[in-house]
């Protein structure tokens, strides 16, 4: 099973949920960890989550240790590039660990859109 990791600021919350209701076959056959608040949004929805700390306490870089331990598969991020966060360095951390390990990371639906298109074509391969 894939685990996949759901992150999304507050201004990307309403895309974060979009995006799962219109990609929920996929999801549904994944296991999901997510943020606090994102996970509770996502919890709503009818999914189910392991909801971390909420991102500014720590979520991310929860996250981040998953993503270096090899705990998470992918990591769908919608961040907000408009506001200020106060944990902006958990976010570079949780980013630069993506690329450390090669963990694939999607940071706006566009793109999150054709990295579970392609994951989806390389299982079915
Ligand atoms: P949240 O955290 O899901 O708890 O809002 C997300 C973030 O801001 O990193």
């Amino acid at each position: 099973m894939i685990n996949i990791a759901l992150i999304a600021h507050d201004g990307k919350k309403a895309e974060m949920v979009s995006f799962i209701l219109s990609n929920q076959n996929f999801l549904k056959t994944t296991k999901i960890f997510a943020t606090g608040t994102t996970g509770s949004h996502i919890s709503k929805e009818g999914f189910e989550v392991e909801s971390l700390l909420s991102g500014p306490l720590g979520g991310d870089a929860q996250i981040a240790t998953m993503v270096a331990t090899g705990k998470v598969d992918l990591v769908i991020f919608f961040r907000d590039p408009l506001d200020k966060h106060p944990h902006e360095p958990d976010v570079q951390m949780l980013m630069r660990q993506c690329d450390v390990h090669n963990i694939p990371l999607a940071t706006n639906p566009k793109a999150a859109y054709y990295l579970l298109k392609g994951i989806t074509t390389a299982l079915s391969e």
